[in-house]
């Protein structure tokens, strides 16, 4: 009687913790799966591409390229139809930048009216 009380416990004890040892699984797994382009790289190298945009109001971000963001090591990363092996920090910046026109209608400076 006592073994099978305390196998019960176990088995729900286990059960129990399952659901957090999926989610730490998972971010762990998500983690290992971001890969960034390397800018030493020879397709970076061929395109410019640079971790940190020093092009005022282009990056990443802003690019009609960038999709799918997410936060990788603290950090907006996303993917990049140029790099799509791979994923470019989001105030990233390459020769290929195309201003996205859903970015720009959110930066779009209005006029004042008269
Ligand atoms: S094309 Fe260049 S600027 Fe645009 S998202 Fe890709 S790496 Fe960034």
């Amino acid at each position: 009687m006592n073994n099978r009380r305390s196998f019960l416990q176990n088995t729900m004890t286990t059960l129990a913790s399952l659901p957090v040892l999926g989610a730490a699984a998972l971010a762990y797994a998500k983690d290992a799966v971001v890969k960034l382009v390397d800018p030493k790289s020879a397709v970076a190298k061929g395109l410019k591409y640079v971790e940190a945009s020093t092009t005022k109001g282009k990056n990443c971000a802003n690019c009609i390229q960038y999709r799918e963001e997410m936060t990788h090591a603290g950090k907006k990363v996303g993917k990049c139809a140029i790099f799509p092996a791979q994923y470019v920090k989001s105030e990233g910046y390459c020769s290929v930048w195309a201003m996205n026109p859903k970015a720009a209608k959110k930066t779009e400076i209005k006029k004042p009216v008269k």
